[in-house]
C-alpha cells in the first residue's frame, strides 16, 4: 500500500467548515486505498495573529518563547482536523512536530529539519490509521520545541515523504498548480504542467510563496515529487515537481518578485565584501542570501521574511565592514534553463521594462535565473511587463 502526504496551508483550513472540508478531502484519498500522512498549518492567517500578539507584550521577545507560541497554532489544526476524520468514521490520530521525530537545529524561528525518526506515524498508519501532523514544528537535540521559518508546513510534508518514501508529496492551498506568475499579480499567468526541481528551486529562492524553498531542497535532495494542486474546488491534476532528467529545453518558465529583501552593495566603489557576511546572514536568519563575489565587485540579495531583527541586523552589518545596506529596491526574477547561456530568451527584457516605465538599477544573471532590481514599489508592473513580454509574446 502506498503513502501519500499531504499538507494543507492555512487558507485551507481557516474555518471550522472547510477543516471538515479537507477531512473529507483526506479520508478519500484514504478510501482510494492509500495510507494517508495530512500536515496541516495553522488556521487562516493565526500565525500572523500570533506574532503581533508577542509584539504587544514585548518589543523583542525571546526566539525560543516565539517558537513555544507559534506551534500552537499548527497544533490547533491538527487536533481539529483529527476530530473531523474520526467524525466521518474514520480513525484518525494527530501528532506534534516533536511526536512526529521532526529533530531540528536549535536556531529558533528559523530552524533546519537534520533528521526525521516517524516510529509513531509508521506505528498508526500500520495500524490502519489516518496520521496527523502539525507543520512548521519540531525539536532540538536538546528537547526544545523549534519552528522552521515562514511557510515551514511545506518542508516538514517533503521531509516526512521522504522519511516514509511516500509515492508523492501533495501540497495543496488556494492555487491548483505553480503558474508561471503569480495569478493574483498576473491573470494571463499559465499553469505549468510540469517543472524539475532545479527550476522549482530557482523559483522558490527567487520568492514564489506558492512552495516554501527549504522544501524544494529536501525534494530535489532526495528525489521526492510534489504535486502542487487546490484543496477546494473542481479537481483537476496539479503541476508536478520532479527530475525531468538533463534533456530539457533552454526555456524562460516562469516570472516572480521577492516578497522583500534588503540590498547590500559595497560602501564606496571597490570596498571589499565583509570576510564573515555569509555567517553573519546565518546569524539573522537569512541562511538563502543570493552572494555574487566577483572579481573586484560584490552583492548580495537579503530575504527579509526570517530576520529576526532589522535593526540588529543592520547593526551587525555596519560592524562588519564598508557596507551600504539598501532599502529602497526590489527584485523581480525570470527563471527557467539554460538563461545564461542562450541570451536571445532575455533579449525584449530590458525594452519591455523601460517602456513600462520601470527604473531599472541592476540585473544579476546565472543558468537558471536573471534577477533585475528594480526600484521599490514597481515590482508588479515589472513582473507583468517581464511575463507579457517573454511568455506570453513567446508563445
Ligand atoms: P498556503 O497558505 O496554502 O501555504 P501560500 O499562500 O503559501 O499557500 O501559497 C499559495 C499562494 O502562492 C497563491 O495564493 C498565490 O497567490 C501565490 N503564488 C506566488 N507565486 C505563484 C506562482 N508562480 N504560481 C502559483 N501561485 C503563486
Ligand atoms: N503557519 C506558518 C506560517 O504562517 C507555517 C506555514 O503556514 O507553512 O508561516
Ligand atoms: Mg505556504
Amino acid at each position: 500500500m502506498s503513502i501519500i502526504v499531504q499538507k494543507y496551508g492555512g487558507s485551507s483550513v481557516a474555518t471550522a467548515e472547510l477543516i471538515r472540508k479537507v477531512a473529507a478531502r483526506v479520508v478519500a484519498t484514504h478510501a482510494a486505498g492509500h495510507q494517508v500522512v495530512a500536515v496541516v498549518s495553522a488556521m487562516g492567517k493565526s500565525t500572523d495573529g500570533l506574532l503581533e500578539l508577542a509584539r504587544s507584550v514585548s518589543q523583542n521577545p525571546e526566539r525560543r518563547e516565539l517558537d513555544m507560541l507559534v506551534t500552537v497554532g499548527e497544533r490547533i489544526s491538527m487536533a481539529l482536523l483529527s476530530m473531523a476524520i474520526t467524525d466521518l468514521g474514520y480513525p484518525a490520530v494527530s501528532f506534534t512536530g516533536s511526536q512526529s521525530g521532526i529533530i531540528t537545529t536549535d536556531n529558533h524561528t528559523n530552524a533546519r529539519i537534520i533528521r526525521v525518526t516517524p516510529m509513531r506515524l509508521m506505528e498508526a498508519l500500520d495500524a490502519g490509521r489516518i496520521v496527523i501532523v502539525a507543520g512548521f514544528q519540531g525539536v532540538s537535540e536538546r528537547l526544545e520545541i523549534t519552528s522552521l521559518g515562514r511557510g515551514g508546513s511545506d518542508t516538514t510534508a517533503v521531509a516526512l515523504g521522504a522519511a516514509l518514501g511516500a509515492e508523492y508529496v501533495e501540497i495543496c492551498s488556494d492555487v491548483d498548480g505553480v503558474y508561471s506568475a503569480d495569478p493574483r499579480v498576473v491573470p494571463a499567468a499559465r499553469r505549468i504542467d510540469d517543472l524539475d526541481h532545479d527550476e522549482m528551486q530557482e523559483l522558490a529562492d527567487a520568492g514564489a510563496k506558492v512552495l516554501n524553498a527549504e522544501a524544494v531542497e529536501w525534494a530535489r535532495r532526495n528525489g521526492v515529487e510534489i504535486v502542487c494542486s487546490a484543496t477546494h474546488g473542481e479537481a483537476r491534476p496539479g503541476t508536478r515537481i520532479r527530475d525531468i532528467g538533463g534533456t530539457a529545453q533552454p526555456r524562460v518558465a516562469a516570472v516572480t518578485a521577492h516578497p522583500g529583501i534588503f540590498y547590500l552593495e559595497p560602501g564606496h566603489p571597490g570596498a571589499p565584501a565583509p570576510v564573515d557576511l555569509e555567517s553573519t546572514l546565518v546569524a539573522h536568519g537569512a541562511p538563502d542570501a543570493w552572494v555574487w563575489r566577483l572579481p573586484g565587485a560584490w552583492a548580495a540579495v537579503v530575504p527579509r521574511q526570517n530576520i529576526h531583527s532589522d535593526a540588529a541586523f543592520r547593526a551587525a552589518l555596519a560592524g562588519t565592514g564598508d557596507v551600504c545596506v539598501r532599502e529602497d529596491l526590489e527584485l523581480v526574477t525570470v527563471v527557467g534553463r539554460a538563461l545564461a547561456s542562450s541570451p536571445g530568451l532575455l533579449l525584449p527584457a530590458t525594452a519591455a521594462l523601460e517602456a513600462a516605465g520601470v527604473r531599472l538599477h541592476g540585473r544579476l544573471l546565472n543558468a537558471g535565473r536573471a534577477g533585475f532590481l528594480v526600484q521599490a514599489g514597481q515590482s508588479a508592473a515589472a513582473v507583468r511587463a517581464l511575463h507579457h513580454a517573454l511568455i506570453e509574446g513567446a508563445a
